[in-house]
C-alpha cells in the first residue's frame, strides 16, 4: 500500500455528502460520547469526527496524521447514534471512513505488525486453540506477573484479557444438531464463534440448550468460521467480505427460520452483511435474506413464548449493555424481559449506562489506555450497585469488565443465567 498524497477520500464508497449533511451541530451526541467524556476535547467527539469527515470530503484536509488520529481514537460504539435527535448514521459514517484509511494511510511498522497479528490469530478458532494451550502454561507459571514489567502497553493489555483457559472447553465440540423434547416452534442455526466458542464454550452449550427447552430445533454448522465483524468494524473490507460471503455460504443451505447469535459484534455485523455486499450483484439479494433471518438470542427468546418451567435464582443481577446489542442493533429491552422471567431475579440498571466500557472489538488492545480508564469506570459503575453478579452478551465485554472487577464480581452471558433457571441448578 502507498501512502495517498492528494487531500480528501479516495473515490471507492466515501461518506456520502447527503449522510454528512444530516448533522446539524447541535451537539446532543456529545456527553454520551465516551472519548470527550475523557479528553473533552471537540476532535474526539461525535460532532467534532462529522467535521473531519466533512473536510475530508470536500478534499480539504489529509487523512494521514490528525484526521487518523481522531478516528482511530473513536470506539465505534455508537452511543452517538442513540443520542442522536436528527438520525445521523454515524455508523454508516464511520464504517465508509475506516476503510478509506486502511487503503491510503500508511500506519508505522510496529502498528502495522501489531494489527496483523491481531487478525492472523482471532478470526481462526485452530489458532486460537493453539494459543490457548500456550495461555494455560502462561498462566500456570505466572508469567503475567512478568508481562507487566517488561512487555510495551498494548502486548501488556492483551495478556491481561485472557480468562482463565479451560482446555477440555477450548477443545470441546457442540452438538450439529440439538432438539426440543416437545414440538418445534422454531428451526434456527446457531454462530458459535471464534472467541466465543473457545474461550466462552459454556455459553454455546447453554444456548444451545435454552432453545431446546423453548422449544427450538438448533441446528449448529461445522464447517462455519469468522463472520468478520472484527474485520468490518476496524475497517479491512477484504476481510470483511471473504468472512461474510462464508458465512452466508454455510448458513443459507439450512433448512431454518432464524440464524441466532449469542455474541452481540457478530450479531451488529451479520445484520450489516446486506449493506456490505449492497454493491455485488451475484451476493446482494442472498446477504439481505441472510441478514433478515439474524437474531442475537435474546430478541429470539423474548419473540418465543416461555414453555420451560422457571426455577429461582435469587441474586440482584446488575446488566451490562453491550454497545453492538444496545446501540447497534437497539436491542435493550429484550435481555431484561429475558431474565425477568425468572423468579427472584432482581435485575438492575447501571450509572452511565450508555458509555462503553472500553472493550470495542480490538479497540482495548489497540488504544489501552482510553480503554483502561474506561474499564475502571464501567467497573467502578457495577461496584456502585452493588451486584450479585453481572450479566452481559458479548465476550468481549466479559473480557474487559472481567479484567477491572478483578474477580470481586461473577459474570454471566443472559442465557447462562437463563439455563440455570430452566436446570434448577446454582449458577456455574
Ligand atoms: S451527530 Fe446528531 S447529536 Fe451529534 S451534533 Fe450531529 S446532529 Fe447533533
Ligand atoms: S462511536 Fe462512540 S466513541 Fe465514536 S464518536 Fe460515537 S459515541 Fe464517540
Amino acid at each position: 500500500m502507498t501512502e495517498r498524497t492528494e487531500p480528501g477520500f479516495d473515490a471507492l464508497h466515501p461518506p456520502s455528502r447527503e449522510l454528512l449533511d444530516d448533522c446539524v451541530h447541535c451537539g446532543f451526541c456529545l456527553p454520551t460520547c465516551p472519548t470527550y467524556q475523557l479528553w473533552g476535547e471537540e476532535m474526539d467527539s461525535p460532532r467534532g469526527r462529522i467535521y473531519l469527515m466533512d473536510l475530508a470530503e470536500r478534499g480539504e484536509i489529509e487523512l494521514q496524521g490528525a484526521f487518523t488520529e481522531h478516528i482511530d481514537a473513536c470506539l465505534g460504539c455508537m452511543a452517538c447514534v442513540t443520542a442522536c435527535p436528527s438520525g445521523v448514521q454515524y455508523n454508516r459514517l464511520l464504517e465508509a471512513t475506516r476503510p478509506q484509511i486502511e487503503r491510503n494511510v500508511e500506519r508505522s511498522r510496529s502498528d502495522r505488525l501489531f494489527r496483523s497479528g491481531i487478525f492472523a490469530l482471532f478470526p481462526y478458532r485452530r489458532r486460537l486453540r493453539a494459543a490457548a494451550i500456550f495461555g494455560l502454561a502462561y498462566q500456570k507459571l505466572r508469567l503475567n506477573r512478568l508481562a507487566e514489567r517488561v512487555l510495551p502497553p498494548r502486548l501488556r493489555a492483551t495478556q491481561a484479557l485472557m480468562p482463565p483457559v479451560k482446555l477440555r472447553n477450548a477443545f470441546a465440540s457442540l452438538p450439529r444438531r440439538v432438539k426440543p423434547d416437545g414440538p418445534v416452534q422454531r428451526r434456527v442455526a446457531m454462530l458459535s464463534g471464534c472467541v466465543q466458542d473457545v474461550f466462552f464454550h459454556e455459553v454455546n452449550v447453554a444456548t444451545q440448550r435454552v432453545l431446546a427447552a423453548e422449544g427450538c430445533e438448533v441446528l449448529t454448522p461445522r464447517d462455519q468460521g469468522c463472520c468478520g465483524a472484527l474485520g468490518l468494524h476496524a475497517g479491512r473490507e477484504d476481510h470483511a467480505t471473504k468472512h461474510a460471503k462464508r458465512t452466508i455460504e454455510t448458513f443459507e443451505k439450512l433448512p431454518v427460520d432464524n440464524i441466532v447469535v449469542n455474541v452481540a459484534g457478530c450479531g451488529s455485523s451479520m445484520k450489516e452483511y446486506a449493506d456490505l455486499l449492497a454493491d455485488d450483484p451475484e451476493w446482494a439479494e442472498r446477504a439481505k435474506a441472510f441478514s433478515a433471518k439474524v437474531r442475537d438470542v435474546t430478541e429470539l427468546l423474548a419473540e418465543l413464548e416461555p414453555r420451560a418451567k422457571r426455577h429461582p435464582v435469587k441474586a440482584k443481577a446488575a446488566y451490562h449493555d453491550a454497545c453492538h446489542l444496545g446501540h447497534a442493533q437497539g436491542v435493550r429491552a429484550q435481555p431484561r424481559a429475558v431474565l425477568r422471567t425468572i423468579p427472584g431475579l432482581d435485575v438492575v440498571d447501571l450509572p452511565e449506562a450508555e458509555l462503553c466500557c472500553g472493550s470495542a472489538g480490538i479497540y482495548n488492545m489497540v488504544q489501552p489506555e482510553p480503554a483502561a480508564e474506561l474499564g475502571e469506570r464501567k467497573a467502578s459503575n457495577i461496584r456502585a450497585v452493588n451486584p450479585d453478579l453481572l450479566v452481559t452478551a458479548n465476550p468481549g465485554c466479559l473480557l474487559q469488565i472481567g479484567r477491572y472487577l478483578d474477580g470481586d464480581i461473577p459474570m454471566f452471558h443472559p442465557v447462562q443465567v437463563l439455563d440455570a433457571s430452566l436446570r434448577g441448578r446454582p449458577l456455574p
